[in-house]
């Protein structure tokens, strides 16, 4: 049953435009209702950016919408159909536990995709439940608006509800639906699907969508398909180097978690790094370290290496050109990749402009913060605000060497002191979600229905910048009884 006055007043204004692309990428179908649905947390700064009244989607209409019992007038809810490798196995897989309502058009203008997280089977469910638990969704919620607040690329989280049933994993937990804020839910994984499985001409509709919705400045050029595939390199360079520099290590990065938008996607069991270790790994099931800190950029490379794959028909009509066509921009990843990195970590240690030696510069540093297990954020904040105590590393001569060729390369340079310190606070984050910090909010929340904890560390997360006295508290390290932290994957 939809309403349309309710509709109006809440906000909602979709449009359906993934439902007009050719039938085979979605099944369409609605959520399947619970128990009884309530409110965890509503983001509602988001809420009010999309045009949506927090009022009305916090009454029990609202909470009706987010937990799929009710669907809101104008929306098409779709599961979507996409492939993938996972951790480099080819599958089939599709939105197994996820739905689609539609775009929501905000006043801005701009186009998301609202997709319901957790709503039930669909009929790319395989084996699993269509569900999801609530500390799982809790922790993507954390982490995706810590992202936000740190200003990558990311899906945003816009609420969270319960559903008053249990879910099943490896002991009994309430179950939840996140409400998800994307820019598409456009995949590798949506390409590696039409090329395996569909037409030439789904292929091309895809591509010509995509085109349209992600990259609406590439014209009637030459190649409209081989710019896509550049101009998605070209945003996954910048996005992973953004990774890198904050020390965010995703941990599952299949080809089915890496979008076109250029969006962080899929919190499942991402952290980040506390000691500076390229090896460094959080998931219990990536035993070989494929999705280890240090090889992001190379699988991101692999990754869109099977993007290039799939364009392959479109890119040229000679298998041989378009080949020659992919492996170009494919070469080119890689010194996108370096140059967002080197330009990121000059603007951490407060340098400006280039110079030949900045690099090993960078190196050198990162190398001593591995020798002496320095934790990878608190370094450059003390750097940031001199205050070399708390690192083993700053006690060394080493270090000491160190410090004085860094500081000759700042005195080279025209900018004064001042906007170097600026460079310096506004490119190392005072705080990020510490693994021991995110799991105190989550036991909070889930065990004892007290969301204050979380509601805390939200508050300082969205503005890691920010250098404010209270955030003292959550730059400190986890305690050693909670290290080496693991995570498992998100259920
Ligand atoms: P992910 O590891 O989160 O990228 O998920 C990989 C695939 O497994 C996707 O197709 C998901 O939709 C599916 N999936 C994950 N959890 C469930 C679940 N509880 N029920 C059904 N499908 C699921
Ligand atoms: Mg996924
Ligand atoms: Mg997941």
């Amino acid at each position: 049953m939809t309403d349309k006055h309710a509709e109006t007043v809440t906000g909602w204004n979709f449009d359906n435009s993934y439902a007009r692309l050719p039938e085979t990428f979605f099944t369409r179908l609605n959520p399947t209702p619970v128990a009884s649905p309530q409110m965890a947390i509503l983001n509602e700064g988001l809420a009010e950016s999309l045009g949506l009244n927090n009022q009305v989607l916090g009454s029990e209409e609202g909470v009706e919408v987010l937990a799929g019992n009710r669907v809101p007038e104008g929306a098409l809810p779709l599961a979507q159909a996409y492939a993938g490798h996972q951790f480099g196995y080819f599958n089939m897989l599709g939105d197994g536990r996820a739905i689609l309502l539609g775009e929501q058009i905000t006043p801005r203008g701009e186009r998301v995709d609202i997709q319901l997280k957790g709503p039930g089977r669909t009929p790319y469910s395989r084996r699993g439940d269509g569900r999801a638990g609530l500390g799982p969704m809790l922790r993507e919620y954390i982490i995706s608006e810590a992202m936000h607040g740190l200003r990558i690329p990311t899906t945003r989280s816009l609420a969270v509800v319960t559903t008053g049933q249990a879910v099943i994993r490896e002991e009994e937990q309430p179950g939840a639906v996140l409400t998800r804020v994307a820019a598409s839910h456009l995949r590798v994984g949506t390409f590696q699907y039409a090329a395996r499985w569909g037409s030439l001409d789904d292929l091309r509709a895809l591509a010509d969508y995509t085109l349209q919705r992600h990259f609406p400045e590439i014209g009637a050029e030459e190649n409209r398909y081989l710019a896509l595939l550049q101009g998605v390199i070209q945003r996954q360079a910048a996005l992973i180097a953004k990774w890198q520099l904050v020390g965010f290590i995703h941990g599952v990065m299949n080809t089915d978690n890496m979008t076109l938008s250029g969006e962080t996607i899929d919190y499942g069991p991402c952290a980040f790094m506390d000691a500076y270790d390229p090896a460094t790994v959080f998931s219990s099931i990536d035993s070989s370290g494929r999705y280890a800190y240090g090889n992001q950029p190379n699988i991101a490379a692999w990754n869109l290496a099977r993007l290039a794959e799939s364009l392959l028909p479109l890119l040229h009509p000679d298998e041989e050109q378009a080949i020659k066509q992919a492996e170009g921009a494919i070469a080119g990843y890689f010194e996108l990749y370096n140059r967002n990195w080197l330009a990121g970590m000059r603007a951490k240690l407060g340098i400006f402009g280039e110079e030949q030696e900045d690099q090993t510069l960078i190196e050198e540093l990162l190398g001593m913060m591995q020798k002496y297990g320095a934790d990878y954020t608190n370094t450059f904040r003390a750097l940031t605000f001199d205050k070399l105590e708390d690192e083993n590393l700053f006690g060394t001569p080493e270090f000491a060497r160190w410090q004085e060729l860094w500081q000759a390369r700042l005195g080279r340079q025209q900018e004064a002191p001042a906007s170097s310190r600026q460079l310096m606070r506004s490119s190392n984050p005072a705080v990020i979600p510490r693994n021991h910090r995110v799991e105190e909010a989550l036991e909070a929340a889930v065990s004892r229905e007290d969301y204050s904890v979380m509601n805390r560390l939200l508050n300082v997360l969205s503005s890691p910048y920010a250098h404010s006295p209270e955030q003292g508290d959550y730059a400190a390290l986890p305690p050693e009884s909670l290290r080496p932290y693991q995570t498992y994957c998100g259920t």
